[in-house]
C-alpha cells in the first residue's frame, strides 16, 4: 500500500470528529442528567400544598437531587411573616427570615452564577461552603417572595452557562411558595376571629386538644377558664351594635394582656371567650382570674362612654388528670353558670373533685 496524505489527513481528521462527538454526548448526557432531576425536583416542589413540606423539599431533598453542596432560601417580606407564623417545627434551618442589611439586593434582581463571595454565606447559614452558587430571585408578580439559592462544586455554576432550566425551576419554585403562602394565609383566616384577632372557636377547640394531649403526656395541669360578658344585649341596644363590636375588641385586648404569651385566649362566641393556662395553684389562679375581670371593668371604663359599665362573669375548672377537653370545658361552663346566677361580674370556680375515700 502505498502512503496516501489525504487519507491519513481524513483519519486525522476523522478522529478530531469522533472526539468532538464523545464530548458533545457526553455533555448531552451530563445535561439530560441535570434535565432529568430538576424535572424531579419540579414534580416532588408541585406536589407539596403545606409551606413545611415545600421549605423541607427545597432546602432538604433538592441537593440531594440535584448533587448540590446546599441550598438555601432567603424570605423577605411579605413572605417572611407567613414563615415566621409557622410552627417552629415546620420550619427547616436554612431559611433566612428577613433581609439581612449586607445582602446586595439589587444587583440579584435576575439569575446569577458566581463563584462563593463571603456575603454569600447569608444565604448557606449551614454547612461546608460551596465553591460556585446559582441565586435564583423568586418573583410573583411584581412581588419578590425572596431568592433560592443553590451551591455547588467548582464547576456546577459558571457565569458563562445558559440559565434556562434555572429560570423555569425559580418559576416552578416561586408558584409554589406563593400557592404554598396563600395557603396558609387561608388557615390563617379560618381560624381566626376577624373581629378581634383572637383565635376563634375552632382554633380553640384545637389547642384545647394539643393541649390536653401535651398535659397527659408530661403529667402536667392546666387550668380552663369561660367568660361571658355581663349584659351584653343591653350594650348594644343602648349603644348600638358597631360600638359592641368596640367593646368586643377592648374586652379582648384587655384578655390578651393579662395573660401571658404561650397562654390561649379565644373568642368561641358573640361575648363568650375562652382561655386556657399553665397555672394551677389556687391562689395564682384565683389572682389572674379577678385580675381579668378586672381589667375587663378598666376597659369599658377607658371607651369613655356615659353610663356604660362592662363586666364579665367568669367560670373556672382546673383540669383533672385524664379529663378531656370536653368535660373541662362543661365544668368551667358550669362554674359559668353560677356565676351570672349569683349576680354577675364575678369568678366562681368549679368544685374540686370529692377525694377518693380509701
Ligand atoms: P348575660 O349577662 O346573661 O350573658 O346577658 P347577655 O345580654 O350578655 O347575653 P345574651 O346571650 O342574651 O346576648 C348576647 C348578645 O351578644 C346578643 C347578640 O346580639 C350579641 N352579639 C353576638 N355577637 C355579637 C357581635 O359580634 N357584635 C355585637 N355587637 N354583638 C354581638
Ligand atoms: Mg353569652
Ligand atoms: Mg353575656
Amino acid at each position: 500500500m502505498t502512503f496516501n496524505p489525504d487519507h491519513q489527513q481524513i483519519l486525522i481528521e476523522n478522529a478530531r470528529l469522533r472526539q468532538q462527538l464523545d464530548t458533545l454526548m457526553a455533555q448531552l448526557r451530563d445535561n439530560e442528567v441535570t434535565l432529568r432531576a430538576l424535572q424531579r425536583l419540579e414534580l416532588e416542589v408541585l406536589n407539596c400544598t403545606h409551606l413545611g413540606d415545600l421549605l423541607r423539599r427545597l432546602l432538604i431533598t433538592s441537593p440531594r437531587t440535584l448533587e448540590l453542596y446546599a441550598s438555601g432560601l432567603l424570605l423577605i417580606p411579605p413572605a417572611v411573616e407567613i414563615a415566621a407564623l409557622l410552627e417552629s417545627g415546620d420550619c427547616p434551618a436554612g431559611v433566612v427570615i428577613g433581609l439581612p442589611e449586607e445582602w446586595p439586593r439589587t444587583m440579584y434582581h435576575r439569575i446569577t452564577l458566581d463563584h462563593y463571595q463571603p456575603h454569600h454565606r447569608i444565604v448557606f447559614p449551614l454547612g461546608r461552603p460551596p465553591e460556585t452558587v446559582a441565586l435564583l430571585p423568586l418573583w410573583r408578580g411584581d412581588v419578590q417572595l425572596g431568592w433560592y439559592a443553590l451551591g455547588g462544586a467548582s464547576q456546577r455554576f459558571t457565569p458563562d452557562q445558559g440559565t434556562d432550566f434555572l429560570e423555569r425551576l425559580a418559576m416552578v419554585v416561586s408558584t409554589c411558595l406563593d400557592n404554598a403562602i396563600n395557603h396558609v394565609r387561608l388557615e390563617q383566616m379560618a381560624l381566626s376571629d376577624p373581629l378581634t384577632g383572637l383565635d376563634n372557636r375552632r382554633a380553640f377547640d384545637r389547642r384545647l386538644t394539643a393541649k390536653v394531649a401535651q398535659a397527659e403526656r408530661y403529667a402536667y395541669r392546666f387550668t380552663g377558664l369561660l367568660l361571658d360578658i355581663d349584659h351584653f344585649k343591653r350594650i348594644n341596644d343602648t349603644y348600638g351594635h358597631p360600638f359592641g363590636d368596640r367593646v368586643l375588641v377592648a374586652v379582648a385586648q384587655a384578655l390578651t394582656q393579662v395573660l401571658r404569651t404561650g397562654d390561649v385566649v379565644a373568642r368561641i362566641g358573640g361575648e363568650e371567650f375562652a382561655l386556657l393556662f399553665d397555672e394551677t395553684h389556687p391562689e395564682a389562679v384565683a389572682n389572674t382570674a379577678e385580675r381579668l375581670r378586672q381589667a375587663i371593668i378598666a376597659a369599658g371604663a377607658e371607651l369613655n362612654t356615659e353610663g356604660l359599665t362592662v363586666t364579665a362573669s367568669l367560670g373556672v375548672a382546673y383540669r383533672r388528670p385524664s379529663e378531656t377537653g370536653e368535660s373541662l370545658l362543661a365544668r368551667a361552663d358550669a362554674a359559668l353558670y353560677q356565676a351570672k346566677l349569683r349576680g354577675r361580674n364575678q369568678v366562681v370556680f368549679a368544685p374540686e373533685p370529692e377525694p377518693h375515700s380509701p
